[in-house]
């Protein structure tokens, strides 16, 4: 027997019809490349994506069609999110920090038909224009008369005068929610980036999963401000989250200096933001530096990499910031984990507490998870045992875009398929997961495996590192051993003895590197992790002094 309730497809274009009939008076600020800041309503915001759908539409894109975008967090990127998946097609949001080689691979294997950019990526575009022959149009993001004329671009528009050619009365369409709504590629680190393909009922349940109370506890009295890139797993999902519960978003836009965001969080009143702990390490350098405090931000999520636990305590002892670990990945649209306390925890010690706050936490209703061995057998909740961390659920992916045939799922007895992470996590009794290492990343020294988070998260904490990585290098008895690099900070003086001194009664012995070398700067990548492919290049021919 079937259940007689309505028949409603779960869209994203439901939500912003949402904000803007039961929010439409709330905001969406945004600093523009044009440089001031832009500000209007939802309710405004969803008419110019309806128009910008219709538009679309008028030039030939419909269901499936693949749009790409290379731009900031700002409104004309939502109103491509809401205009360009809200007609049924595809938005596909592109990493301008990648190698132009690359960008051009994805446009490629995407076969998007129309690129919207902000006019900061001009001559990235120019340079790889040539290469996607099947780009029909390039939307330059800019007011139409500050638009550099003489392009070399073929088919280069203005995304003002394309939006205003659409029709304010077109409507939005109902369609099956499984249908494709947002496509972003992973980084890459090894081989060439997978396209995640998500679809409308994974979006929406993602978005509403992620406004829990134990989540990101969004709610329409936030102010909340994604620095998370929204060409990076479409911000977190903040995009959507924020129009759900009618919060006000402040996009920043090009300016992600730790100054420039201090300013906007104060200006806004922005109560709660989301980003990687790269850009947190340039705002607490800068509130620091200028003894400055924070008068709205009452909380923020940090996932992406791990957080160092130093970070979380700067935050929470210094300014009364509460910091939400969370972890996930691009196949789970992103989120998997974040790290609250339960009611049981309440009386535990603070430091206590503080252990379970610093790990990547509990997941979120619609995502179950478990560690295995190397055959696939499930290891114990018991905080210590790790292993392979496989997840399942709503929001991950089953196959990568176009690789249809390729299976990247594991079964288990039962036939049930779950996604393989990458990641080594122990998981405890109270199934708070955490992170020990990417598999790729754990240092197997004589048969045992040592974390190189846990020795980087130690080594952060000494006040004269600006940052630091861990890497296996070889070893003739231990197969390899741990090597610390660190980049110091501008004028500290430090030995590598003062360094190492940190470890002593901290960690097992045997887990102390081998060796530190000093590196101008720790290599990031696209997303403001650190990359390990980098420095093992560039180490390649390093040997420790023990070996
Ligand atoms: P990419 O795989 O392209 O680098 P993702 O953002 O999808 O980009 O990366 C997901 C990976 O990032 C996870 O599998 C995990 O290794 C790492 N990660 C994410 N959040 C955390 C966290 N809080 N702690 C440790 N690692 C994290």
């Amino acid at each position: 027997m079937l259940g007689q309730m309505m028949d409603m497809p779960l869209l994203v274009s439901s939500i912003l019809r949402h904000a803007a009939r039961h929010f439409g008076e709330t905001e969406v600020v945004s600093r523009r490349v044009e440089g001031n800041l832009h500000r209007y309503t939802y309710a405004h915001c969803e008419q110019r994506s309806r128009q910008l759908a219709s538009a679309l539409q008028k030039a030939g894109i419909t269901d499936g069609d693949r749009v790409a975008t290379i731009a900031w967090n700002g409104y004309r990127h939502l109103e491509l999110y809401y205009g360009v998946g809200g007609m049924g097609a595809v938005i596909h949001t592109i990493n301008p920090r990648l190698h132009p080689e690359q960008i051009a691979w994805i446009l490629n294997h995407a076969e998007d038909r129309i690129v919207a950019f902000d006019i900061t990526f001009l001559p990235l575009i120019e340079a790889v224009a040539p290469r996607c022959p099947n780009v029909k149009r390039w939307l330059a993001m800019i007011d139409p008369d500050r638009q550099p004329a003489g392009s070399k671009v073929p088919g280069m528009a203005n995304y003002e005068e394309f939006l205003a050619g659409g029709d304010t009365a077109w409507r939005w369409p109902s369609f099956d929610e499984n249908t494709a709504v947002a496509l972003c590629y992973t980084s890459g680190t090894t081989g060439n980036p997978k396209g995640a393909l998500y679809s409308h009922r994974s979006t929406v349940l993602h978005a509403y999963a992620a406004a829990l109370p134990d989540a990101m506890a969004a709610s329409a009295r936030d102010a909340i401000l994604p620095v998370v890139p929204m060409f990076h797993v479409n911000a977190w999902g903040i995009p959507f989250t924020g129009p759900l519960v009618g919060a006000k978003l402040v996009l920043p836009g090009p300016q992600m200096d730790g100054k420039s965001l201090y300013e906007l969080f104060e200006a806004e009143g922005v109560s709660f933001a989301a980003g990687v702990p790269t850009v947190w390490l340039g705002l607490l350098n800068h509130i620091e530096g200028n003894q400055l405090r924070f008068s709205s931000l009452n909380r923020t999520v940090i996932g992406g990499s791990a957080c160092p636990p130093a970070m979380i305590q700067a935050f929470r002892e210094k300014y009364g910031v509460d910091v939400i670990h969370a972890w996930g990945m691009t196949e789970m649209s992103p989120l998997g984990t974040l790290s609250r306390l339960q009611n049981k925890h309440l009386s535990l010690p603070p430091e206590s507490q503080r252990k379970l706050l610093e790990k990547q936490g509990h997941t979120v209703f619609g995502v179950d998870m478990k560690i295995v061995d190397d055959t696939g057998n499930e290891l114990p909740w018991d905080g210590r045992t790790y292993g392979n961390l496989l997840v399942r659920g709503p929001w991950v992916i089953t196959n990568y875009f176009k690789s249809e045939d390729e299976d990247p799922l594991q079964y288990d007895s039962e036939g049930q398929g779950w996604f393989p992470t990458g990641d080594v996590a122990t998981i405890d009794e109270d199934g708070f997961m955490h992170i020990t290492d990417r598999s790729k990343d754990v240092i197997k020294s004589g048969g045992e495996w040592i974390s190189s988070i846990e020795l980087e998260n130690l080594a952060i904490a000494h006040p004269a590192v600006a940052n630091a990585a861990v890497i296996g290098v070889a070893h003739p008895k231990w197969d390899e051993r741990p090597l610390l690099i660190v980049a110091k900070k501008p004028g500290a003086e430090v030995t590598a003895a003062d360094i190492l001194a940190i470890y002593e009664g901290r960690i097992a012995k045997w887990w102390t590197p081998d060796d530190v070398q000093f590196v101008d700067a720790i290599p990031l990548g696209a997303t403001g992790k650190i990359l390990k492919t980098k420095l093992r290049e560039q180490f390649k021919d390093y040997r420790l002094p023990t070996a």
